[in-house]
C-alpha cells in the first residue's frame, strides 16, 4: 500500500514526486508511456525563459568563475558564446535521475495508467504490469491543444490537410501556443493569431497593448466568432482579421517562419503565429471513471477541465489532480510551469499532512 500515487511524468507529476520523496512518504510515480508523452505538452517546451531562476546564466556564471581561476581562459571563451536551453524534457529527466539517486521511498514505473478505482478509503490502479494500491492519487496527465488543420500542397504537389505543416515552426518556437509563456519573444514583431474566437481577439489585442505587435487574426475558414465591441478595438489596433482558408506557409524551408499564403486573400508576412484553438483534450478518462465532478458544463465531456478545491482535492476524497488538467472555481485558467509546480505542492503537502494525522493517531 503506497501512501501515494502520481500518475503523470510531466511537470506536475515531477514536482508532485519530488515533493512527496523529500516529505520521506512512501510512492508509487507512473510516467505515462511514450505515446501519452508525443500526445502531453511536456514534451513540446523548448526553451523556458519566463520563470526566475530558470536561467542558463546562474550556472553559466559559476562554472566560468571555475575556469577563470583554474587560468582555462580558452574553455571560458568557448562557455561565454554557447547558449543552453532549458526545456521541460530535461526538468524531468534531471527529477527522474534525482529521485532514482536518493530516494528509495519512491518507486518510478514507466506505462499507462488504464484503470483506476476507490473502495473503502483506497484507490487501485491498473498498468500493464499490474494492480497497485494506494491511500490516494494525484493526478498530473495534462491537456493537448488544438492544432490547426492547413490545407497546404506536399513535395509531390498533393493538396494535404494536416496539422503537421506548422510542427517545425512550434518546435522553433516561431508558433507559440502561450501567451504568458512566450509573448515576449515577439516584442515589435508582426503575429498571426489562428483562431477565431472572442479569445483570439483578446490577443490580439494584448499583443498590440503590451508589444505593440502588428497582428493578424486567421480564421483559417472559419466565420469569425467575435464580439462587436472587440471588433471595434481590433479594427482601432489595426488588427486585420483574414477568413480565407490558409493555403500555404511562407518559410525558408522549416528553419524560419516569413508568413501565411491563402486562397483568395493577398499573402501576409509574419514573424511568428500564435494558435488560439483552444484544446483538442484534456486526459481527465480516470477522474471521469471516478465520477469526479468536471468543470465547464457547456463542453463536451474530454475537454473538461477537472474541478479541484484550494487544495488540489477532486470532489473524490483523496483523489487530487494538478497542472493543465485541473481547474479551481475561484482562479483564472492556471496552465504554466510555476502553477503546475504550486498546486502540486499544495496537493502533495496536504495528503502528507493526512498521513501523518493518522499516524500520531494510530
Ligand atoms: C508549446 C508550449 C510552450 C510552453 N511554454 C511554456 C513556458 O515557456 N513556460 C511555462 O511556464 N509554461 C509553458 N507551457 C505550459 C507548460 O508546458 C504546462 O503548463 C505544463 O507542461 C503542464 O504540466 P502537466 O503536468 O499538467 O502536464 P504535462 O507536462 O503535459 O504532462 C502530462 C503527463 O501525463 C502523462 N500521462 C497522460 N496520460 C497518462 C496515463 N493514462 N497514465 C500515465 N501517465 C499519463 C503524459 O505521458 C505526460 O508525461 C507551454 C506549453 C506549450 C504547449
Amino acid at each position: 500500500m503506497f501512501d501515494i500515487i502520481i500518475i503523470g511524468g510531466g511537470i506536475g507529476g515531477s514536482a508532485s514526486a519530488l515533493r512527496a520523496a523529500q516529505n520521506g512518504m512512501n510512492t508509487l510515480w507512473v510516467l505515462g508511456s511514450k505515446k501519452s508523452r508525443k500526445r502531453s505538452r511536456s514534451q513540446w517546451v523548448m526553451n523556458l525563459d519566463n520563470i526566475v531562476g530558470f536561467h542558463e546564466d546562474i550556472i553559466k556564471n559559476q562554472a566560468i568563475k571555475t575556469l577563470k581561476k583554474h587560468k582555462l581562459d580558452e574553455a571560458v571563451s568557448y562557455l561565454e558564446k554557447e547558449h543552453y536551453h532549458i526545456n521541460n524534457r530535461m526538468l524531468i529527466q534531471n527529477t527522474i535521475q534525482r529521485i532514482e539517486n536518493g530516494f528509495p521511498n519512491v518507486t518510478i514505473k514507466e506505462g499507462e495508467v488504464s484503470h483506476l478505482e476507490k473502495e473503502d478509503y483506497a484507490f487501485s490502479i491498473k498498468i500493464d504490469d499490474g494492480l497497485y494500491n494506494g491511500n490516494s492519487v494525484v493526478l498530473s496527465m495534462g491537456v493537448m491543444d488544438e492544432q490547426p488543420h492547413i490545407l497546404k500542397q506536399n513535395k509531390k504537389g498533393e493538396w494535404e490537410e494536416t496539422p503537421k505543416w506548422i510542427y517545425p515552426f512550434s518546435n522553433r518556437e516561431q508558433v507559440l501556443y502561450c501567451i504568458r509563456c512566450e509573448g515576449h519573444l515577439t516584442s515589435k514583431d508582426s503575429v498571426a493569431v489562428i483562431g477565431h474566437s472572442n479569445v483570439s481577439a483578446e490577443l490580439a489585442m494584448m499583443l498590440h497593448e503590451r508589444y505593440n505587435n502588428k497582428s493578424y487574426i486567421l480564421t483559417n475558414g472559419i466565420q469569425p466568432e467575435i464580439s462587436e465591441g472587440r471588433m471595434k478595438i481590433l479594427e482601432k489596433y489595426g488588427v486585420g482579421i483574414i477568413s480565407d482558408p490558409i493555403t500555404g506557409i511562407l518559410s525558408e524551408g522549416v528553419k524560419q517562419l516569413h508568413g501565411f499564403e491563402f486562397e483568395s486573400h493577398d499573402s501576409i508576412e509574419v514573424k511568428f503565429g500564435l494558435i488560439s484553438l483552444g484544446l483538442h483534450r484534456v486526459y481527465n478518462d480516470l477522474a471521469r471513471q471516478l465520477n469526479a465532478q468536471l468543470m465547464d458544463q457547456s463542453h463536451p465531456e474530454e475537454k473538461r477541465h477537472v474541478w479541484i478545491n484550494h487544495k488540489g482535492e477532486t470532489s473524490v476524497t483523496g483523489l487530487f489532480a494538478v497542472g493543465d488538467m485541473a481547474k479551481r472555481e475561484d482562479e483564472p485558467m492556471m496552465k504554466q510551469i510555476y502553477t503546475a509546480q504550486e498546486y502540486a505542492v499544495r496537493a502533495v503537502d496536504t495528503i502528507d499532512y493526512r498521513r501523518r494525522k493518522r499516524l500520531r493517531e494510530q
